[in-house]
């Protein structure tokens, strides 16, 4: 921001400029926190004034009403206050048991701890002082009880109302920083600061949303009024927490909405089909295509034709048919005198989506060529002069299509397979080897809706959301090493019946871990003592690729009947013919990764099976994910529970899935609201792309503070 970046709004004379260095302090010019608390605090990350406004209650006490002893009901949640009368540990039972006696005017009770640290309660509760329980009242002959009810002491200073006769904010603690000291920070921090805190959405949106003022909602999801919803308060769903989850995800949609139209405004180089290429391409195909692979070929060369690149994600469970869908995007790209490019995670994927491009191509009149990282350096120069003089129409290869010595002469599409395994900045430069080529990313990672829209949020979406016909769901179980008998049974039935079979492990070689069975011993062991009349095969990531693509080669042609590997098959290998996928040590695979296993089966029309090894019943959490691998196939189903069991964060791995963190916002939990911010902001950016008009003016500031403090552009999209 050039100049002094002062804005003055709403006659209060707030300016964007201070406000934003407000917010930056650190927490120790914040009122009552010295040295001490601001250690403390920094602990738990809460390093500026602005991470504290965000640092929100984790739950809220209704302590509305304060009843006294007498006036409290058997079975209901009261809160009392009253004077420590006397507090002992006495034997209970074989154990021992700490009761704190109070008293207030009408009468007495007993508060009960049946475990915990009892020297340090003993010190807490000194006779005389004055204290707050809040739980729910248990009869106990003539003595009303109260057993391990939340507490807090009363100081004699205590801004008393601020500790109860209101709905009380109740933070994470940490050693050494109690409840009522958070909260009187707390009370400061919103005092001082709240104000500080810009949102300047325009008019429209505020009423539409119903929004109230930022600064208001962020005093109140602290502090709540006292005819506030606490149930409304405690799931997070006030009209207050709507306005910071809402502001939270509009900023970050505005961003991406800036992105996008900023792709728009590039200029790309329109490639239209005659439709002549696609019709004889269609028409060689051994199948039909389906409804839905037809429909997103329609909305890729649209995009096509348009003079703005594309920038389109593909997404299809594993299975329903995205190569093929590439292959036409390719096609109409080379009618134009264009090249196409593709990357691939892995050699064994490039080689073989090198292999089925090249069949149709070569009938096609379409020269292609590969490029690997193992590839000798005499044939990769010669791969590199081609490529730029045009002499070859489509290029299929791993990262090695983005070193810095391949050069194309026209390279129009540009496609990534399997691109959730690509971090941004190789998706970016295989975009660069052309003039803003058109770009389409394929992933069969089921992203929740949601999390798509964050994830991807400036790009286009195209679904695939119908599996080729006749293929049937691999029926899948949970087997425990117990069982094994059973599970090398089955696998030599399925041979014999002229099937094939993997088996996965995640391992290598021989390891720290012992307890992990490596791939390597496996394969002799089964080759040599269970199925010496089978041939078993074995491929891991450490071997040269022409040894993979050697194993590779004999699986499909049958010579191998049963193939052990580590993951380096997980994504993408087609064999028709294999049908049952054993996972080793099933628990220690993330379900997306299990999916993704589990998708190398059942490609064909043959009935194919998923047997899931497992040591023992594992904990809750492993045993929990791998029976929603027993109930569904479908991936989007998968990731749903996925995401439900561990949390956003931990989804795909943070770093690699780009998701952005939001302090206050749930995408899980606010789905709805992230839909309509999301709304709001493209709204915008169509009215206004580049915020230029003045009265957005402020907005931009904001906006690009809150990119750079907390939303890292690179890391998404
Ligand atoms: P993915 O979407 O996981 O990349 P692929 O493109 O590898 O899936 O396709 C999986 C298999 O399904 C391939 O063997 C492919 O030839 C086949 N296939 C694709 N589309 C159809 C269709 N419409 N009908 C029948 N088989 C199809
Ligand atoms: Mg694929």
């Amino acid at each position: 921001m050039a100049g002094n970046g002062t804005y003055r709004i709403g006659g209060e004379g707030r300016s964007s400029q201070s406000s934003f260095e407000k917010l930056t302090l650190p927490v120790r010019y914040v009122k009552g926190v010295g040295p001490r608390l601001s250690a403390l605090l920094e602990r738990k990350g809460l390093i500026t004034v602005e991470d504290m406004i965000y640092f929100l209650p984790r739950k809220y006490e209704d302590r509305r009403v304060v009843k006294s002893i007498s006036a409290t009901q058997p079975g209901v949640k009261e809160t009392i206050v009253g004077e420590v009368h006397s507090a002992q540990i006495r034997p209970y039972r074989r154990r021992k048991v700490f009761e704190v006696r109070v008293a207030d005017e009408t009468g007495t009770l007993t508060a009960k701890w049946f475990h915990g640290n009892y020297p340090f309660l003993k010190k807490i509760f000194e006779r005389g002082r004055r204290v707050i329980f809040t739980g729910e009242i248990k009869g106990f002959l003539f003595e009303k009880e109260l057993i391990h009810p939340d507490f807090e002491v009363l100081e004699e200073d205590d801004d008393q109302l601020l500790h109860f006769k209101r709905i009380v904010p109740i933070y994470s603690e940490t050693e050494g920083l109690g409840q009522k000291n958070l909260r009187r920070i707390m009370k400061h921090v919103v005092d001082d600061f709240a104000g500080c805190v810009l949102s300047p959405l325009p008019k429209d949106i505020l009423e539409r949303q119903g929004l109230q003022d930022i600064s208001q909602a962020i005093r109140t999801v602290h502090f709540p009024e006292a005819d506030s919803d606490i149930e409304g308060l405690n799931s997070m769903k006030s009209e207050a927490h709507r306005r910071v989850i809402f502001d939270e995800f509009f900023f970050f949609e505005l961003g991406m909405a800036l992105r996008k139209k900023g792709t728009l405004l590039q200029e790309g180089v329109p490639l239209a089909s005659t439709g002549e290429g696609l019709k004889t391409f269609f028409h060689r195909l051994p199948y039909v295509l389906t409804a839905a692979q037809h429909r997103v070929i329609a909305e890729i060369t649209g995009d096509m034709e348009k003079a703005v690149p594309m920038h389109r994600l593909l997404q299809g469970d594993v299975g329903c048919g995205k190569t093929v869908v590439s292959m036409a995007a390719m096609i109409v790209a080379c009618e134009n005198g264009c090249q196409a490019a593709m990357m691939a995670p892995t050699e064994i994927l490039a080689e073989q989506h090198h292999r089925n491009i090249a069949n149709w191509a070569d009938a096609q009149g379409l020269k292609t060529a590969i490029l690997t990282g193992s590839m000798k350096t005499s044939e990769r120069k010669k791969a590199y002069s081609a490529i730029e003089r045009g002499e070859v129409d489509i290029v299929v290869g791993t990262h090695a299509l983005i070193q810095e010595g391949v050069k194309f002469r026209k390279l129009g599409l540009a496609i990534v397979d399997e691109q959730h395994r690509f971090g941004v900045v190789q998706r970016a430069l295989l975009r660069e080897k052309g003039p803003h080529p058109h770009v389409l990313v394929m992933t069969a990672t089921p992203i929740p809706r949601t999390l798509a829209m964050t994830v991807y949020g400036d790009l286009d979406v195209s679904v695939i959301d119908e599996m080729p016909p006749g293929k049937k769901p691999v029926k899948t179980k949970i087997f425990y090493e117990k069982e094994r008998r059973r599970v090398y049974d089955i696998i030599r039935k399925e041979i014999l019946k002229g099937n094939q079979v993997f088996i996965v492990y995640p391992l290598v070689e021989e390891s720290e871990n012992l307890d992990l069975r490596d791939a390597t011993r496996m394969a002799e062991h089964l080759q040599q003592d269970v199925y010496p009349e089978f041939e078993v095969g074995l491929m891991h990531g450490r071997m040269k690729s022409r040894e993979k693509e050697g194993i590779m080669d004999r699986f499909l042609a049958k010579d191998i009947h049963l193939l052990v590997s580590t993951t380096v098959i997980e994504v993408g290998i087609d064999i028709p013919q294999a049908s049952l996928m054993v996972i080793e040590h099933a628990e220690r695979f993330g379900l997306a990764q299990l999916h993704q296993l589990r998708g190398r089966v059942g490609r064909g029309d043959i009935p194919s099976y998923c047997i899931l090894m497992s040591g023992h019943p594992a904990s809750d959490v492993s045993a929990m994910r791998l029976r929603v691998m027993e109930q569904t196939t479908d991936g989007f189903r998968i990731a749903e529970e996925d995401l439900a069991i561990r949390g956003p964060g931990e989804f795909l791995g943070t770093r690699q899935s780009g998701l952005p963190d939001f302090r206050v916002a749930n995408i899980l939990r606010d789905g709805r609201i992230l839909n309509e911010a999301r709304q709001e902001a493209f709204r915008l950016i169509d009215r206004d792309a580049f915020l230029e008009q003045p009265e957005h003016r402020l907005l931009k500031d904001v906006l690009l503070r809150r990119w750079e403090g907390r939303l890292d552009l690179a890391r998404t999209g």
